[in-house]
């Protein structure tokens, strides 16, 4: 969600801008702008819209050797031209772009227009320019720090002065800041993919911290101004990871990557020798881990339902109470925290802020916290206690797929490892490894449906709306595979536990409406038989997915995405695919834009 990108150092700021704000295009945004400093002028393009739109209003070239750039995700204020960052203070003097929400920008802009201040827009970042050119001090860095004491909300944001070539402060308060260290270069952003190119070294900065840099290097303080210190750490993929390699689209490019993301979601972590994981970075002892006597996991979106689908596993082979709950309705209903209770926090990106206040809430009240994230070095994985890193790769397109499907798998890993400090035994343990070890190939076997879900999505790409049902732990593939549907194809899906579709549901269903049936090889296959029988009965078509070769699933559906027998412990993970495959195809048919589809951002760094 939003993006910053800033630059001061040998080369020509406005290609390297111009390239950082197309790495951080994925994460969503309606505007976006682009402020140079060259002989002590700030020179400014704002533009509505998509980054096009801003690049038919920048110079073919500028010689300013430092400047940045901002995609914004609106909050206050519509994607207007005037209300795109940066922002400038009223002489143009000072330069801002900010991440997050400013929420007491109401008072602040009244205080201020009292004092004779007009606005330029309507958001609640241009206050922040303002206040800073009205704290003169020594440096950049002091009027910002000065600025900043009477601004209450969350940002990311850098600033530049026109009288200070060069020089970028940043600050960060609950949205990410993060420097990339060149030579001769410095860099701000907001996501390390947007300057991964340049540099693999990056500092995060912490909640409260302030960064003062130019060319030559970086210095760190807090709001008291103490002075803080930081090695930068060594991202883990390259910007070759970053590339489309050859697909139409990153998303389809991520659905088929997912064989090798979960090898190395996997990859050193079962242990055959006796028959467990080992998850070296949850920091839990056997004796830790057998304390545990609850486990609660947290996340928004995708990551709540893949929460869903690990609290099933982990109840299933652990045989520990388990249960997954949206983080923010969990934070703002004053829960109970428990000191037996494991609280589990998911995120692919590690920044989702609903995510990461519920896990302040629960360090807040002494509860046990891990985490479970793809980007290494986020907000989330610095701040928890121990946790399982995805190892997905970066995923770009807005709609998740393989890094579901690696959550997905770190919860496998957790109920086997939790589970052999209990009943599991060595060989069922063993058992598990085998599936587990398979797990890749069936994946790959999965996607091997693609070109017959294709001519599926044709047959159905007129729908309005459909149904997506499941039972126990089919229906969280059915909750991922309708978020899927509804994310980028816009059709309105919903999915229900089947059992419940005779207790409301059932009522919309007609022949305007498919449902998809996740149909698991299991002993509950004869009841949701029964569910598939309610729906033809009311002449509503319907396409199942299943592992299961049983006669009456091919007569009764419409149509079938089969996906291949595995260990029961892999359905959740091996049926999905069929499900992305098939809102991906839905999307294409369609005409939408796939990776970035409308309203939605990569990852949600606001309230
Ligand atoms: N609240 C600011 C605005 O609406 C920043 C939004 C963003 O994070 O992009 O302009």
């Amino acid at each position: 969600m939003c993006g910053i990108i800033a630059y001061s150092g040998h080369q020509a700021a406005l290609p390297i801008l111009r390239a950082g704000l197309r790495r951080l295009e994925y994460r969503g945004y309606d505007s976006a702008g682009i402020t140079l400093l060259a002989r002590s002028r700030l020179q400014t393009w704002r533009a509505a819209g998509k980054l096009d739109q801003l690049e038919s209003r920048l110079p073919e070239k500028n010689a300013a050797k430092c400047g940045m750039g901002h995609t914004r995700w609106a909050t206050h204020g519509a994607a207007t031209d005037e209300n795109a960052h940066p922002h400038l203070s009223p002489d143009g003097g000072i330069a801002i772009i900010h991440n997050g929400i400013i929420e007491n920008a109401m008072s602040l802009r009244a205080a201020l227009t009292a004092e004779g201040a007009v606005f330029a827009s309507d958001t609640d970042s241009e206050v922040l320019a303002h206040l800073v050119a009205q704290c003169p001090a020594d440096s950049l860095l002091e009027s910002v720090r000065q600025a900043l004491t009477r601004v209450h909300g969350t940002f990311g944001l850098v600033v530049m002065d026109a009288a200070r070539p060069g020089e970028l402060v940043a600050a960060r308060n609950g949205s990410p800041v993060i420097i990339g260290v060149g030579e001769r270069e410095m860099f701000i952003t907001s996501d390390a993919n947007a300057v991964i190119s340049h540099t693999r070294e990056v500092v995060h900065l912490e909640d409260g911290e302030l960064a003062a840099l130019d060319a030559r290097g970086f210095t760190l303080s807090t709001m008291d101004s103490a002075v803080t210190s930081r090695a930068p750490i060594t991202l883990d993929h390259d910007a070759e990871s970053l590339s489309r390699g050859g697909y139409a689209h990153y998303m389809l490019k991520e659905i088929m990557e997912q064989p090798e993301a979960l090898a190395r979601t996997l990859g050193g972590r079962l242990d055959r020798r006796f028959n467990t994981a080992h998850l070296g970075g949850l920091n839990l002892g056997p004796r830790e881990l057998l304390d545990i006597r609850r486990i609660k996991i947290l996340g928004c979106g995708s990551a709540y339902y893949a929460g869903i689908a690990g609290a099933n596993l982990v109840e299933s082979v652990a045989r520990l109470p388990a249960t997954a709950e949206p983080a923010a309705e969990f934070r703002y209903r004053n829960p109970l925290i428990e000191a037996d209770t494991l609280y589990i926090v998911v995120s692919q990106s590690g920044e989702t802020f609903d995510t990461l206040a519920a896990l302040r809430e629960i360090r807040r009240k002494g509860g046990r916290v891990i985490g479970v994230c793809n980007v290494v070095g986020s907000s989330i994985a610095r701040e928890v206690e121990g946790g399982i890193y995805m190892h997905a790769g970066p995923e770009v397109s807005v709609a998740s797929t393989k890094a579901f499907s690696s959550m997905l798998g770190c919860f496998m890993l957790l109920a086997l490892q939790l589970g052999r400090v209990r009943d599991v035994s060595p060989q069922q343990g063993g058992e598990m490894i085998a599936a587990l070890e398979a797990l890749p190939s069936l994946v790959d076997t999965a996607l091997g449906e693609s070109d017959a879900i294709a001519v599926l999505a044709a047959k159905y790409s007129g729908i309005r709306n459909a149904f997506y049902i499941g039972r126990t732990d089919a229906f969280p593939v059915a909750l991922e595979g309708a978020q899927k549907l509804k994310e980028i194809s816009y059709i309105h899906a919903e999915a229900y536990p089947a059992s419940e579709l005779k207790h409301g549901p059932l009522a919309l269903v007609d022949p305007e409406t498919p449902t998809m049936v996740v149909l698991p090889d299991n002993n509950l296959l004869p009841k949701s038989l029964s569910s598939l029988q309610e729906i033809r009965a009311r002449k509503g078509p319907v396409i199942a997915v299943t592992n299961a070769d049983h006669p009456e699933i091919h007569a009764l559906a419409d149509d079938v995405i089969t996906s291949p027998p595995c260990h029961p412990l892999l359905h959740p993970l091996v049926m999905g695919i069929g499900l992305q495959l098939f809102a991906y195809h839905m999307a294409v048919r369609m005409g939408r834009d796939v990776d970035q589809p409308r309203n939605l951002a990569k990852s949600v760094t606001v309230e």
